[in-house]
């Protein structure tokens, strides 16, 4: 089984839609411990993609995912542009340009690329309470998957959900919600809250296309 580049369309577009329908309880989290834009982030990362989705259908997956990538990068609004665009960039990374079609191998070299291009720009691992919470799983579980393209978006999805709910039991260590300390416990990571919607809507925009038994 593959992933097309109609799968990789729809993949993305419902992390658009998931991020969408998400932003206000993203504001909500991050005026907790932090500045409340995080939802106003995510919305404009998702409006990007919608558009880029309906405007780069001929480009190859590779540039297209760049592209997304680059259009994180661009979006102003606290460490989420930058971090969203290292990560989708490097989920490009192990892809050549004539690999319009994506096989087990190729997906787990992408979320370990994407993990590692993480990993150069931050200093934060498990348990720091960050999106890293999620992400490192998440690709974790990609790798260890069977060797076929859905259960390895169902491993990450279900890891991040896991690595989520574990950031509601740890102390904030980076950002600007470091300084409210043990008050942090009990709220998850609200960047740990976006990146388990990113693999949630990976998972739910395969399964929309690819015929499940
Ligand atoms: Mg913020």
């Amino acid at each position: 089984m593959l992933l097309t580049k109609e799968d990789l369309f729809s993949m993305f577009r419902f992390v658009a839609l998931l991020w969408q329908q998400n932003t206000l309880r993203l504001s909500e989290i991050d005026s907790r411990f932090g500045d409340g834009d995080h939802g106003v982030t995510i919305g404009k990362m998702a409006a990007m993609i919608l558009s880029r989705l309906n405007e780069r259908q001929d480009e190859s997956v590779k540039d297209f995912i760049k592209s997304l990538g680059s259009g994180c990068l661009e979006i102003a609004g606290g460490s989420a542009g930058p971090l969203y665009g290292v990560l989708l960039e490097g989920l490009a990374g192990p892809l050549s340009d004539d690999d319009n079609e994506i096989n087990a191998a190729t997906l787990k070299a992408m979320f370990s690329s994407a993990r590692s291009a993480l990993f150069e720009i931050t200093k934060a691992r498990v348990g720091d309470k960050t999106l890293m919470d999620v992400l490192i799983p998440a690709t974790e579980a990609a790798e260890k998957a069977p060797d076929d393209v859905l259960s390895i978006l169902q491993a990450a999805a279900a890891a991040a959900s896991l690595g989520l709910q574990e950031t509601e039991n740890q102390v904030s260590k980076f950002g600007r919600a470091r300084n409210y300390g043990e008050k942090t416990l009990g709220t998850p990571d609200v960047g740990a809250v976006s990146t388990a919607l990113l693999f949630k809507g990976f998972q739910c925009g395969a399964e929309e296309h690819i015929p499940q038994y």
